[in-house]
């Protein structure tokens, strides 16, 4: 990390500053600018304590940090792209995967003719979503225990995979046996503990981005996965709150581009909670897979104009076969520009 200190910082100031340094662990190395002294702190920022509390002392203008605050993720650390199986999908292989299914389960018929569906459709990654965090506390909060016992019947029936959001420690317990990828969702993406619970299980985990996250904290989040344990963690971006409310979430293309750049993990992206409306899945789905994301998550419900929640953005069964098609080519890009990237390196 670099100090900046303010123009009129007396030797006083400077001594007292670089003593903190040295008792944060870091080596200060004062150097006197014309205007302004910089102290260059040199330590491990990742495993040292954080030297962002000196920005509150009155001489202090600045600190400025080096180094990223992950690095198990990173693909200076690990430059190979990382593939999380989850039962016969492969997510950040070859191929660009698609796992879709409704926002949450709302009896076993609705839940049964859409899994009956997607398998048909060739998906064999199901969301399976028991336990919905809601945007109001009044709204339909899911099935909980009673749709987990419909995830087990299904899944006897179907045989695909599940991914589940859990919204608490309880969650993870309930759903061990039954569900093949938690998923931590864009309200929980900072929720340390919940973190450390999921990554206790070692079962892949979808970690969505904070609706106000910056990449580094969602890279950052993933980082506490993988330190605890977790080593197959897939991202997710599903766009930002913005100011502009004409779609529901603003798709952050760039963090998909970027993410992809900066870790090994594999990114997907969620067009259906970006958008919040049916008609725009399908442009988003490919603006994401232009910009090299591993595959994508999709709302699909057999009703969707009678659906418990998110009404607007789910994809009937026949638009969703519909989308899966018009996705074929933009999928077969993405593939082959995969295989062009991995013999240039
Ligand atoms: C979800 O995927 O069901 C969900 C609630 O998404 P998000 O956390 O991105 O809002
Ligand atoms: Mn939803």
């Amino acid at each position: 990390m670099i100090i900046v200190l303010k123009p009129h910082a007396s030797d006083q100031d400077v001594q007292m500053i670089a003593d903190r340094v040295r008792s944060l662990r870091y080596q200060p190395r004062i150097i006197r600018g014309v205007e302004h002294t910089v102290v260059a702190c040199i330590g491990d920022e990742l495993n040292n304590h954080s030297l962002e509390a000196l920005r509150n002392l009155p001489a202090v203008d600045n600190v400025i940090p080096i180094q990223h605050r992950y690095k198990l993720v990173s693909r200076e650390y690990h430059p190979t792209d990382t593939v999380v199986q989850v039962g016969q999908t492969a997510i950040g292989g070859d191929t660009p995967c698609v796992i879709a299914g409704p926002c949450a389960i709302e009896s076993a018929e609705q839940f049964r003719t859409a899994v009956g569906h997607l398998t048909r459709a060739g998906l064999h990654l199901v969301r399976a979503m028991p336990y919905k965090p809601r945007t109001s506390p009044y709204d339909f909060q899911g099935l909980r225990e009673d749709g987990v016992r419909i995830m087990r019947d299904v899944k006897a029936e179907f045989g695909v995979s599940f991914v589940s959001e859990v919204l608490g420690p309880a969650h993870v317990e309930t759903l061990a046996d039954v569900t093949d990828m938690y998923q931590i969702g864009a309200r929980n993406a900072q929720n340390y503990d919940l973190l450390e619970t999921v990554a206790a299980v070692r079962k892949p985990v979808l970690l969505k981005r904070g609706m106000a996250s910056t990449v580094e904290e969602w890279l950052t989040a993933a980082e506490y996965l993988l330190v605890n344990g977790c080593s197959q963690v897939v991202l997710c971006e599903r766009g930002l709150r913005s100011f502009d409310r004409a779609v529901r979430n603003l798709l952050d293309v760039s963090a998909i581009a970027l993410a992809k750049q900066a870790s090994h993990l594999p990114v997907l992206a969620d067009p259906s909670h970006a958008a919040g409306k049916r008609a725009l899945v399908l442009p988003l789905a490919c603006a994401a897979l232009a910009a090299g994301a591993d595959g994508l998550v999709i709302e699909a419900h057999p009703d969707p104009v009678n659906a418990f929640s998110d009404a607007a953005q789910q994809l009937d069964s026949a638009t969703f076969d519909t989308v899966l098609a018009e996705l074929a080519p933009w999928m077969a890009l993405a593939a082959a520009r995969k295989r062009q990237q991995a013999a240039s390196t």
